[in-house]
């Protein structure tokens, strides 16, 4: 599935990287970026941990945008 980050709703809380820590890393900032890329959209295999780091994120900054 594919998903984009916005960068401009995170508050970098930290919450995404304990449910994939896998997926998710931080700018020096504490604002969230995927690791090894400066892209905004990604697509990842689609887990539940990955899923609940989407739905649990309180800004609404992490989004699926396509289901395959
Ligand atoms: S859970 Fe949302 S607000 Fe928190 S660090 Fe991750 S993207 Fe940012």
């Amino acid at each position: 599935m594919k998903i984009k980050i916005i960068p401009d709703k995170c508050i970098a809380c930290g919450l995404c990287h304990v449910h994939a820590p896998e997926v998710f890393d931080y700018h020096d900032d504490g604002i969230v970026k995927f690791y090894a890329t400066d892209q905004q959209q990604k697509e990842l295999p689609d887990t539940s941990s990955l899923r609940s780091a989407v739905k649990l994120c309180p800004t609404g900054a992490l989004k699926i945008l396509e289901d395959i």
